[in-house]
C-alpha cells in the first residue's frame, strides 16, 4: 500500500519531545535508518522504510502523521512540500465557456491547486527542488482536459487573472481610492461599467482603508475581471458580501464564462455555488497531508455526492459520514420560554433610524437574521443588551450579550491558550474538541489563517458567561464542513446552557440548517431599518425570497436549498402557491 509520512516541522522539536519517534520506530530498532534528525533540526521519515505501524505519531507533540493512500490512487503527486510535506495529487481543469467550482475542506490543497494553474506556484511533480517543464506536465496529464490546457500555457496562449481569498490583505498594500486601484488595472477599458454592475460606483472615489469588508470583496472582483485574461480564477467572492449581494455577485460571474474564456471558484457557499457553476471538482483527501482532485462533475451531482462523502463513479468514500438537511420547517417549532421581549422599540444614530416591531426571543432557541449590510442588525442587539437605550419603548428584560463582531481582530500576538483558559476548563468536550481549536493553541493570534481565527472568535464567544450569543458572520472563511459543525456546537450549548444565540449571516443553507426562527430586517442601509418577527422558518424566508424575487426548492436527493432559475416551471409553480421557500 502506497504511503506517506507528514512531519509539521513547524511543530516537530525533537529535544522536548526526547526524540521519541526516532527512539520508538520499530524500523530504527532495527539498525536502519527509517526517522533521522535533518540539518535542520526536525525530523526526516524514509517512506520507503517506513511499514506504517503508527507508532511515532504517538509523539506527543503530535508533529507526525502516517497516511495510508487510497489504493486507486496510481499516480504520483503534481506538487508535494518538501520531504514530508503535503502532496498534491492532480489539478482542477479550467473548460472554455464554463464555470468550474472546487468544493473541499480547507487545508485539502484548493490555494495550492489555483496557485499552479495560476503561475504563481511552478510544481515539482513529488520531487524535491525539481519544476516541473511544459513536457512533463503535458505528459503527466496525457490524455485529459489538462493536456490542452498546459499546452496552451506552453505557447503562451493563456492568461490568467486571479482574486485572492483575503481581501481585508488589500489595504496593506495598496493606499489611494478605489478608483486608483482599479484604472491600474483596468485593461478593458470597463472600468465605469463593472463598478455600476458590482455597485461600487458610490465608493469609487473613497479611501481603500476606509470602506467595509463587502466593498473591498467586490472592488478586489472588479480588479481581477477588468485585466483582460481567458481564465478568471476567484478563491472565495461571498464573505463579507450580504444575500443580495451575493446574488448579484453571482450572476456577474455566471456570464463571464464563453467560448474563449473560462471562470474557476472556490466557494464555500452552497447555494451560491450551486447557482453560478456548470461543473464541480471535488477536492479530498486530508488536511493538511494530501489532497486528491476528483474529475468534474455536473454542479447537481458534484454537490450531492460531495455531501454524501461518496464518489459513485470511482468507487471512493472519503467521508464516513453523510451531511443531511431536514425536510420539513415545522420540525424546527419548539415550546417557548422567553428571553426577553419588546413592544416596540425606536433608536436613531446620527442619520440612521431603526424600528422594532414587537417580539420576542425564547431560552434555548437559535434565531438567524436574514438582511442586508448595514440596516441595524447589531444596533438592535445593543438594544437588547442595554447597551445602548432606544428613543421609544425597551425590551422588557435586559439580556447579558456576548459578541462576536463580523470583523475580528487578528493583530495580537498573544497566544491562543492564554485567551482560551476558561473555555478550556469549562467546554472542552463541547467546543474545544468539536471545533477543533486544540491544534492551534500554542500558535499567537496574528499566526492563524482567517478559518483558524473564525473558529477561536467563536468558541470564545460561546464560553463566556452570557445569556444571549450574537454572533455576526460566523460562516466567514469557514470551509462547508466547519459549518456545519460550528451550526452543531452552537446548538448544543445554548440547549444546554438554556441561552439563545442570534445568528447574522448570509449563507442561505448555514442558516436554514441552524435557526429555529428568524429576525427580518428590511429598510435601506445606512438610512433606516425595520426589524420583523421572529418569524417561523418559512415565514421568513418566505419574506426575504419576496423581497429578492427568488424561490428556493429542496434538492430532491440531499434536501439541501436549491435557487429556481426565475420564470422556470417551479419558480412559477411556487410563486402562485405563495411557498417560495418550501416546494
Ligand atoms: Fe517508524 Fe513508520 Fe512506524 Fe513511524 S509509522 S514508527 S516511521 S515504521
Amino acid at each position: 500500500m502506497a504511503r506517506i509520512a507528514i512531519v509539521r516541522k513547524e511543530k516537530c522539536k525533537p529535544e522536548s519531545s526526547g526524540k521519541f519517534c526516532i527512539k520508538a520506530c520499530p524500523v530504527n530498532r532495527t539498525g536502519k535508518e527509517c526517522i533521522t534528525m535533518g540539518t535542520d533540526n526536525k525530523v526526516i521519515i524514509d517512506e520507503s522504510l517506513c511499514i506504517g505501524c503508527n507508532i511515532c505519531v504517538k509523539c506527543p507533540i503530535e508533529a507526525i502523521s502516517i497516511i495510508n493512500l487510497p489504493e486507486e490512487l496510481k499516480q504520483k503527486p503534481i506538487h508535494r512540500y518538501g520531504v514530508n510535506g503535503f502532496s498534491l495529487y492532480s489539478l482542477p481543469i479550467p473548460v472554455f465557456g464554463k464555470v468550474v467550482g472546487i468544493l473541499g475542506v480547507n487545508g485539502i490543497g484548493k490555494s495550492t491547486a489555483i496557485k499552479i494553474l495560476a503561475g504563481m506556484l511552478k510544481p515539482n511533480l513529488g520531487e524535491k527542488g525539481k519544476a516541473a517543464t511544459h513536457k512533463e506536465l503535458i505528459e503527466y496529464f496525457k490524455g485529459t482536459e489538462a493536456q490542452s490546457f498546459f499546452e496552451k500555457v506552453r505557447d503562451k496562449n493563456i492568461k490568467i487573472s486571479y482574486k485572492p481569498q483575503q481581501v481585508d490583505l488589500i489595504p496593506q498594500t495598496f493606499k489611494g481610492t478605489v478608483k486608483e486601484l482599479l484604472k491600474k488595472v483596468d485593461e478593458k477599458n470597463k472600468l465605469e461599467e463593472t463598478a455600476q454592475q458590482l455597485d461600487i460606483t458610490p465608493i469609487l472615489n473613497s479611501k481603500i482603508e476606509s470602506i467595509s469588508g463587502g466593498e473591498l470583496q467586490r472592488v478586489a472582483i472588479a480588479a481581477t475581471v477588468l485585466k483582460k485574461a481567458d481564465v478568471y480564477i476567484f478563491d472565495e467572492i461571498t464573505s463579507y458580501l450580504d444575500i443580495k449581494q451575493r446574488l448579484n455577485v453571482s450572476r456577474f460571474i455566471r456570464v463571464l464564462a464563453d467560448e474563449n474564456t473560462s471562470v474557476m471558484i472556490i466557494e464555500h457557499d452552497l447555494i451560491a455555488l450551486d447557482y453560478m457553476t456548470d461543473l464541480i471538482h471535488i477536492m479530498y483527501g486530508k488536511e493538511d497531508c494530501y489532497g486528491i482532485v476528483s474529475l468534474p462533475r455536473t454542479t447537481k451531482n458534484g454537490i450531492n455526492a460531495y455531501l454524501e462523502g461518496f464518489l459513485k463513479e470511482d468507487n471512493i468514500r472519503f467521508r464516513n459520514s453523510k451531511i443531511e438537511f431536514e425536510i420539513k420547517a415545522k420540525e424546527k417549532e419548539k415550546k417557548r420560554n422567553p428571553l426577553t421581549s419588546w413592544k416596540s422599540m425606536e433608536k436613531k444614530l446620527g442619520n440612521f433610524n431603526l424600528i422594532a416591531e414587537p417580539g420576542e426571543v425564547s431560552k434555548g432557541e437559535a434565531v438567524g437574521v436574514l438582511g442586508e449590510n448595514g440596516i441595524g442588525k447589531t444596533t438592535f442587539v445593543k438594544l437588547l443588551a442595554g447597551v445602548i437605550k432606544p428613543d421609544k419603548g425597551s425590551p422588557d428584560t435586559k439580556v447579558k450579550v456576548s459578541y462576536k463582531p463580523q470583523y475580528i481582530d487578528s493583530t495580537s500576538n498573544e497566544l491562543v491558550m492564554n485567551i482560551m483558559k476558561d473555555a478550556i476548563k469549562k467546554y472542552d468536550n463541547e467546543i474545544i474538541v468539536p471545533l477543533t481549536i486544540k491544534p492551534l493553541l500554542t500558535k499567537q493570534i496574528n499566526q492563524l489563517s482567517g478559518g483558524e481565527l473564525q473558529r477561536v472568535a467563536i468558541a470564545l464567544s460561546l464560553s463566556k458567561d452570557c445569556n444571549l450569543v450574537l454572533l455576526d458572520e460566523p460562516s466567514a472563511y469557514l470551509d462547508v464542513e466547519q459549518r456545519l459543525k460550528v451550526s452543531k456546537v452552537i446548538k448544543h450549548i445554548i440547549e444546554q446552557r438554556n441561552i439563545s444565540a442570534i445568528i447574522v449571516d448570509h449563507d442561505l443553507l448555514f442558516l436554514d440548517y441552524l435557526s429555529d426562527r428568524l429576525l427580518v430586517f428590511e429598510g435601506t442601509p445606512a438610512k433606516h431599518g425595520l426589524v420583523k418577527g421572529p418569524f417561523s422558518m418559512e415565514q421568513g424566508m418566505n419574506s426575504l425570497l419576496t423581497l429578492l424575487n427568488l424561490t428556493l426548492r429542496r434538492d430532491g436527493t440531499s434536501h439541501r436549498p436549491r435557487i429556481n432559475k426565475i420564470n422556470s416551471v417551479k419558480d412559477r409553480e411556487q410563486k402562485s402557491a405563495g411557498k417560495l421557500y418550501y416546494s
